[in-house]
């Protein structure tokens, strides 16, 4: 039997890695015994965070292991082991956990995201003076709870003593319902019209809640008159948020808006290395650029693939190889779709428009060559796995920003007018007929 309070706690890391992989983290190794007695294993872990972190996901799995290790009835609890650096004021009052991984040194920026990088990093340094209201927009899983973590763990690292609130606007909703059914509404409003940094978490839930709309109204106003810092995220533009009164959407608009994109192929494989490395896995090149191929919408598939991979490696208890990847991720690919090339793009296109494609990759800006272009880059962008940079390569060496620009405006295009819709339809399909 372990003796060894350092060999029981890697033995249990051992085991949690290999049946819990999704929450397994590199930084587990700097956790350590603080006391093993009358069937209490306390583990120490660098900060609250990650404490909070471990107590609320990964409780029953290292309590499991801990039992099977020992052969006793453990109790597991985890405390912060260092206590040098002063813990947390307990100014915030944050609904939403922040997660210990969600930092910006964590999070890979490329061009699809780099402009809502920059202003969440230059809002987390001076809170309430650079962009005020920050507005992040896009699609899921592109990284936008992401930034707001890593904005929190940034602005309290500059300044404990910062008094944040960030929440969902689901909980937003929920607790005003509840204020006012529990006659507490000055509380509730004290609670949000008094902090530093107000953040809202996918905005787009106020749609069709009237009251609430109402009340946000109100903390905006009161938030913004003082300086004080709000950030927002949504799934679409400001423009977009149908059924959302249009004095709100006005002032979503005062600061930033920024919206992330889908990354590239070198942003994901790079991704893939991050994430892999946060869970202490080694990656080979080729597997990373294997996965990255494989996954291409979401980041959030892209850590599934991820953890898929580490159960096979740890099943199999070999090294991970691209055959093993292979194999594990083969079947999980169904979709036998046409691999759309960027000529197939130039072709459809130009024959639609009937222009020639050397006009695709000419100067010229007038409408009749500018918008083909633009549909050829918005195309290349939805239709295929290359960089914006790539594409932006393909017609006549313009930059990442001039296709990213691109993109806006066809989007744009889409909402506003029928004509394009159709049009873009048509060549989509025209495109990709096998
Ligand atoms: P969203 O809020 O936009 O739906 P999330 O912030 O929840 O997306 O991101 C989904 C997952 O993808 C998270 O695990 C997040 O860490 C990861 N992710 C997204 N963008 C990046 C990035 N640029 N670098 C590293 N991880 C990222
Ligand atoms: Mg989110």
């Amino acid at each position: 039997m372990m003796q060894d309070t350092a060999e029981i706690l890697s033995a249990i890391i051992a085991r949690v890695r290999t049946s819990d992989p999704v929450n397994c983290r590199s930084w587990f190794d700097d956790l350590l015994v603080t006391e093993f007695a009358g069937g209490l294993l306390q583990i120490g872990c660098p900060d609250d965070v990650k404490a909070q972190y471990l107590q609320d996901r990964c409780l029953p799995v290292f309590t499991q292991s801990a039992q099977s290790i020992t052969g006793h009835l453990v109790t597991v609890e985890f405390v912060v082991a260092n206590r040098v650096s002063p813990a947390r004021p307990d100014t915030s009052m944050s609904a939403v956990k922040l997660h210990p991984d969600y930092t910006f040194d964590n999070f890979v920026v490329g061009p699809c995201n780099r402009l809502a990088h920059a202003s969440c990093v230059a809002v987390s340094h001076s809170p309430g003076t650079t962009y005020n209201p920050l507005f992040l927009y896009g699609n899921v899983g592109l990284g936008k709870t992401h930034l707001l973590h890593a904005v929190c763990h940034e602005a309290l690292r500059q300044r404990p003593s910062i008094s944040v609130q960030f929440l969902s606007c689901e909980s937003f909703v929920n607790r005003f319902i509840a204020a006012i059914e529990q006659g507490t509404i000055a509380d509730f409003q004290r609670a949000l019209r008094t902090v530093d940094l107000l953040i809202i978490d996918d905005i787009q839930f106020l749609r069709e809640r009237e009251q609430s709309q109402e009340e946000f109204f109100h903390t905006f106003n009161a938030l913004y008159n003082n300086h004080k810092q709000i950030i927002l995220t949504s799934d679409s533009a400001p423009s977009d948020l149908a059924k959302l009164e249009e004095r709100l959407i006005s002032r979503f608009k005062w600061g930033l808006v920024t919206r992330l994109d889908a990354p590239g192929y070198e942003t994901r494989v790079a991704i893939v290395q991050k994430k892999a490395g946060l869970r202490g896995l080694q990656l080979s090149e080729e597997i990373a650029q294997f996965i990255a191929r494989q996954v291409h919408a979401n980041i959030r598939e892209l850590e599934g693939a991820l953890t898929i991979l580490y159960a096979t490696a740890a099943t199999a208890n070999e090294p991970l190889t691209l055959p093993m990847a292979q194999q594990a991720l083969g079947h999980q690919q169904p979709q036998r779709e046409k691999q759309v090339t960027i000529t197939d793009i130039i072709n459809a296109v130009t024959r639609y428009y009937n222009i020639r494609p050397a006009d695709l990759l000419s100067k010229r800006r007038s409408q009749s060559i500018a918008l083909p272009r633009q549909v050829c880059m918005y195309l290349a962008r939805n239709l295929t796995r290359h960089s914006l940079e790539e594409i932006g390569g393909h017609f006549g060496g313009r930059d990442h920003s001039t296709v990213l620009h691109a993109c806006d405006k066809i989007d744009q295009l889409l909402q506003s007018d029928p004509t394009t819709r159709s049009q873009l339809a048509e060549l989509t399909d025209a495109i990709q007929q096998p």
